[in-house]
């Protein structure tokens, strides 16, 4: 005990200590947060689906007819009817002859990686990725090649060293959008070196799916490539609105995972209201009110960044609904992130070993429903906070 109480005085001295704070009510725009009203800026709900009547619906309905746990794994008696749902409409929304559904992302990216990768074989990792996918590469028997961020060269270059003392498959695996930069994977460019070098491609497109593309097919449909992804890894807790993770890939990779992942087959499958509501939120993704929800929460995310770059502020190079702002040392960080909430605006400061020392950052998330006066006040806030040039 005296070990992890020294440990915590520690993080505490240096401004690294973490804790919960607690939301009332449902996830909107604005939120009640420790008893006091906020502008909610530092959610993944970005196209306000998490208490959309659709999927609140579809949950209750498919709570009353299936009740609410699945006593199983999905391997024993836990696939129900709203997890194969699921999948079949997943595999036609990505184009791929199969999908599977895991309990979380986190869960999703530590299975695959560890159910499809042996000894002799490589994972070649954005040093910027999830770390559900750095404890991935940890539980896969494969080695870890770490190649510097979104660099495609340096990536060539590390392909062509592995490649002549190649014993098995190469993988490439990337973030679609960087969940702590914002900024977009060169997709295109890593197709044409997988297809160079015979290795599979991943994405990870926990903040595209919903976002990018057309009707929400992710990041790669944005970038034009969705044919090249080999395999393609999205969440249903972010822009989706609910919980859970998906991986669409070639019969092959799904039933390996079934036979393999040990995530997927130790563990109790979702209840079935969650299925019931992420098929409920790609529908609307799909369809006319999706479009309507990304094109708003594009102006917003426009207004809101260029707002932010004209008071002098460093957004590093974000193109989408995250919004980084560059804040440099934790104690910094945390003190903006203070001012701001006794401002009434819930930003969170972002330290190591979540982002590489001397990167620290308020880490912005604009939202569809934001309305465009909350966030002009929060950008002039931010830019006090940080010390622009209001
Ligand atoms: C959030 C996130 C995950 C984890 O997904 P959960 O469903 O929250 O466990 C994985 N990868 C990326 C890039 C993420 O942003």
């Amino acid at each position: 005990m005296d070990r992890w109480r020294d440990q915590l005085n520690e993080l505490k001295e240096k401004g690294m200590l973490r804790f919960l704070r607690t939301v009332e009510g449902a996830q909107g725009p604005r939120v009640v947060l420790d008893g006091r009203d906020m502008l909610l800026l530092c959610s993944n709900n970005y196209l306000g689906l998490a208490n959309h009547p659709a999927l609140v619906e579809a949950a209750r309905e498919a709570t009353s007819r299936y009740g609410v746990g699945t006593g199983g794994s999905r391997l024993i008696s836990g696939s129900m009817k709203t997890h194969v749902q699921l999948e079949e409409h997943l595999a036609a929304f990505k184009g791929t002859e199969g999908a599977l559904v895991f309990n979380s992302g986190y869960a999703a990216n530590t299975g695959i990686l560890q159910g499809l990768l042996d000894e002799g074989d490589v994972i070649f990792s954005d040093e910027l990725n999830h770390a559900s996918i750095i404890d991935g590469c940890r539980l896969a028997r494969a080695r870890t090649v770490v190649y510097p961020h979104a660099d495609v060269a340096a990536l060539e270059a590390l392909l062509t060293k592995e490649a002549r003392k190649r014993r098995g498959r190469f993988l490439v695996v990337t973030d679609g959008v960087f969940s702590m930069d914002g900024d977009i994977a060169p997709l295109p460019a890593l197709v044409r070196l997988k297809e160079r070098f015979d290795a599979l491609l991943m994405v990870d497109d926990a903040h595209g799916t919903g976002v990018l593309g057309e009707g929400g097919r992710g990041t790669a449909a944005h970038l034009g490539c969705l044919e090249g992804i080999d395999l393609h890894m999205g969440t249903f807790g972010k822009a989706l609105g609910c919980a859970g993770a998906y991986l669409a890939a070639s019969r092959i990779v799904i039933d390996s995972l079934i036979n393999h992942s040990r995530s997927f087959i130790f563990s109790t499958s979702l209840p079935p209201s969650v299925p019931a509501s992420a098929l409920a939120a790609l529908d609307i993704v799909a369809g006319a009110e999706g479009e309507r929800l990304r094109r708003a929460l594009w102006l917003n995310r426009e207004f809101f960044a260029r707002r932010l770059q004209e008071g002098g502020l460093d957004l590093l190079g974000s193109t989408t609904q995250i919004v980084p702002v560059l804040t440099g040392d934790p104690a910094p960080t945390m003190e903006a992130a203070r001012y701001l909430l006794a401002e009434s605006i819930f930003v969170q400061g972002i330290r190591p070993p979540t982002v590489p020392r001397g990167r620290c950052r308020l880490r912005a998330t604009v939202m569809a429903v934001h309305e465009p006066g909350d966030l002009e006040l929060a950008a002039e806030l931010i830019i006090r906070a940080v010390g622009g040039e209001g």
